[in-house]
Parts: C-alpha cells; sequence; structure tokens
C-alpha cells in the first residue's frame, strides 16, 4: 500500500498550484478508499546497526554485569532475554530448556533459551551465542562485554528484524545457551554444557535432521575483529563465511589467521549438524601479564569492543543466512 501511494505521487506533476492540490485530494481520498480494504502495515524495524547491538550490550552489562551460575546477574541476563521476545513467547515460539549440569562445583541448574522465526522452507538455521559469565571469574570484575554480551545482544538484535521481517527462507532460531564455560578447568567434560544439552535432545527428538546450519557466535565485537578460520567447522559453511565478506565487503575482517577452537559448534558437529564458529580469539595485545590479551580478563569491557565491528558481525551473519538459503 505505501508504495502504490508513492508512485502515484511520484506519477503527478502539477501543471498548476489548483491542479497539484487535485491530485493531492485525489491520492488522499484513495489511500483513505484502500483503507477500508487493507489492513494497516505492521510497523517495520529496519536492520539492526552496529550502533543498536552496541547500545543493547551496553543495556545488558548495566543489568547483567556478571552473569555467573547462581548469581543475581545470571538471573537477570535471563529476564532481558525473556523479556526481548514476549511476542515470541505469546505465539508458542519461545522455548526453555532447563537441566541440571553435573559440574566440578557440584550440581547446576542451567537454562537454554530457543526462539523461533517460522520461515517458508521446510528446515532450519540455528544462531547460538552463550550467554553467562565464568565461574571461576565470579570473584573479579569480569563482565564478558566481547565474551556472551556483545552476541546475546546481536542476536536480540537480529530477532528483532526477524520479528517484523519473517524468514522468507529456512526457519531461523535463536539459542541463548547457558554453560559454554568451564566451572573449574576447561575439559571435554567441563565446558560446553548448554551446547551438549540441547544437541543430545536435538538428536534424540528428531530435531536435528531439520536443522541446515548452526552458527555461533562468540567474541565478535573486538574492536580490531579478525574472525578466525575455525578448522574444524563444515567446510561449506566456512565458504559461505568468506563469500559473504566478500559480498558485504568485510573481506578484511575474516580469515586471515587459522587455528581450531573448541566452542559450541562442537556438540552439534558431534551430531553431524553443519556447524560453524564464528570467532575472534586474538582480542586485545598479548603481555607477558595478559598472554591471551583481554579474553577471561577484567579488561573484557564495553570500551574493547565497537558498534563497528558489531556491525560487520550483523552484516556476515545476514549475507551467510542469505546463501544458506541459496544453496
Ligand atoms: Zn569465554
Amino acid at each position: 500500500m505505501t508504495s502504490l501511494f508513492g508512485s502515484t505521487q511520484n506519477a503527478v506533476i502539477p501543471s498548476t498550484q489548483s491542479s497539484f492540490w487535485r491530485s493531492q485530494n485525489l491520492c488522499i481520498s484513495l489511500v483513505l478508499l484502500l483503507s477500508l480494504f487493507c489492513p494497516p502495515a505492521p510497523a517495520r524495524a529496519q536492520q539492526p546497526t552496529g550502533q543498536s547491538i552496541y547500545a543493547l550490550t551496553q543495556q545488558f552489562l548495566a543489568v547483567a554485569p556478571k552473569r555467573f551460575n547462581g548469581s543475581p546477574g545470571h538471573l537477570a541476563a535471563e529476564n532481558f532475554i525473556k523479556e526481548h521476545f514476549k511476542p515470541e513467547a505469546a505465539k508458542g515460539n519461545f522455548d526453555t530448556d532447563q537441566f541440571t549440569a553435573n559440574t566440578p562445583a557440584g550440581p547446576q541448574t542451567m537454562r537454554n533459551y530457543i526462539v523461533r522465526f517460522p520461515g517458508k522452507k521446510d528446515g532450519v538455521i540455528v544462531l547460538a551465542s552463550h550467554y553467562e559469565t565464568n565461574y571461576p571469574l565470579k570473584d573479579i570484575a569480569f563482565v564478558g562485554a566481547n565474551d556472551g554480551a556483545c552476541t546475546t545482544a546481536l542476536l536480540i538484535a537480529l530477532g528483532q528484524y526477524f520479528r517484523t521481517h519473517p524468514p522468507e527462507g529456512y526457519s531461523i532460531w535463536l539459542l541463548f545457551d547457558d554453560g559454554e564455560e568451564a566451572v573449574r578447568s576447561w575439559s571435554e567434560s567441563d565446558s560446553l554444557y548448554g551446547t551438549r544439552h540441547i544437541a543430545a535432545r536435538w538428536f534424540s527428538d528428531g530435531t536435528a535432521r531439520r536443522i541446515k546450519a548452526l552458527l555461533v557466535a562468540d567474541m565478535i565485537g573486538d574492536r580490531d575483529l579478525n574472525i578466525l578460520l575455525e578448522t574444524q567447522s563444515t567446510p561449506w559453511l566456512r565458504a559461505i563465511l568468506r563469500q559473504a565478506a566478500a559480498n558485504t565487503h568485510h573481506s578484511a575482517n575474516v580469515f586471515k589467521t587459522e587455528g581450531s577452537e573448541e566452542d559450541d559448534h562442537l556438540p552439534f558437529l558431534q551430531r553431524g549438524i553443519p556447524a560453524l564458529d564464528v570467532i575472534d580469539v586474538d582480542y586485545g595485545p598479548h603481555t607477558a601479564a595478559t598472554p591471551d590479551g583481554y579474553h577471561h580478563t577484567a579488561q573484557d569491557t564495553i570500551d574493547k569492543i565497537s558498534p563497528q565491528s558489531l556491525q560487520v558481525s550483523s552484516d556476515l551473519f545476514q549475507e551467510s543466512i542469505r546463501l544458506i538459503n541459496q544453496r
């Protein structure tokens, strides 16, 4: 309806003031007439901008700075996610996957959240991010602006976009997973609690067969964004990301380095689901005091990430989704 009004208006070239007003009246009458038969167009959100994802990260950190299991911040993080998906919950498209994890610090209650945006093609693309912070870092001022917070914000922002622009291709599911980090020290049994749990559930209930691809977002707000060529990720998905970067003019931000990461993609790969880890592990300067840069330090704060990098990450996810649908 909007475009019809626009084209009618553009076609009118008034020769005099009175014919101009006559044509305006004609347009208004046409709009009024059409409005009797057409429901109003839904409010359309624009594509998420880096600035809006950055602002959402700030909001998330303000209400849930420390998000280790059992803390008030962890609960606040869960509520922040739930608050943003009330319309999906009302439609039955929001699931809570609660379970008890046996950790070296004893049993812990964990929760994954799944938000579904139905598409038109049979199949699902899952976008995943962990939202919690490390239990072993609970006694330092670790807020994980890059590690967990900005990718939670990225998924929320993409979800807000899919709400007003439902997927034309495969359905899109957002997975906000808990317990990615080790509770004591990283091992196969002490890490990836949330994704191991949901991957097993999706395998046993048949959901895994419907999943065309799963993309993990982790630490991709870094000001100096350099997404790793992660070698365990499914090869055709790595090719998709390379192409997505070329199409969006972000090739300089991807694949300058290559390596293998243990991350939330692994439990899905182990179940035969194509999965890609979109991660930048090279975060901040490496010094004698901080050999791993800002990673898992109190320096992982909002000033170390940028709206520009979040824009790049958002572009890469949206373009990858488009390319997966074309495949
Ligand atoms: Zn981490």
